[in-house]
């Protein structure tokens, strides 16, 4: 499957790696939005939150508890944003939940 995500979880194309367990990688992204910015995928391909089952939604969200904390996150916050579809302006089919800190965020949501 021609997926860039896939080739990350792979080894295939490199990246910088913040946190990796059964299920799930988080690694840095290459156009920061943020001092911090992380995403946060499942190893097993999906398109999108709405393939998302019960057990990987746990195993991410344990994930950004995970880097938010590694990260330094936890004392001042930061934001969690997962993108879908064409209105969301996803541009990487491979489901990831962006984690954003490490300044003020703006107030804005869209
Ligand atoms: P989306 O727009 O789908 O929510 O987010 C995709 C994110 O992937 C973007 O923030 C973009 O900067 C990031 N990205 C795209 N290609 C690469 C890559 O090759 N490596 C890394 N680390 N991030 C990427
Ligand atoms: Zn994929």
């Amino acid at each position: 499957m021609d997926c860039l995500f896939c080739k990350i979880i792979a080894g295939e194309i490199p990246s910088t790696k913040v946190y990796e367990d059964e299920h799930t990688l988080a690694f840095r992204d290459i156009n920061p939005q943020a001092p911090v910015h992380v995403l946060v995928l499942p190893k097993k391909h999906m398109a999108n939150l709405l393939e998302a089952d019960g057990e990987t939604a746990g195993a991410l969200l344990r994930t950004v508890q995970q880097v938010a904390k590694q990260e330094g996150l936890a004392q001042d916050g930061f934001r969690v944003v997962s993108n879908c579809g064409k209105n969301g302006c996803q541009s990487v089919e491979h489901l990831h939940i962006h984690v954003l800190g490490g300044k003020q965020l703006t107030g804005e949501m869209g």
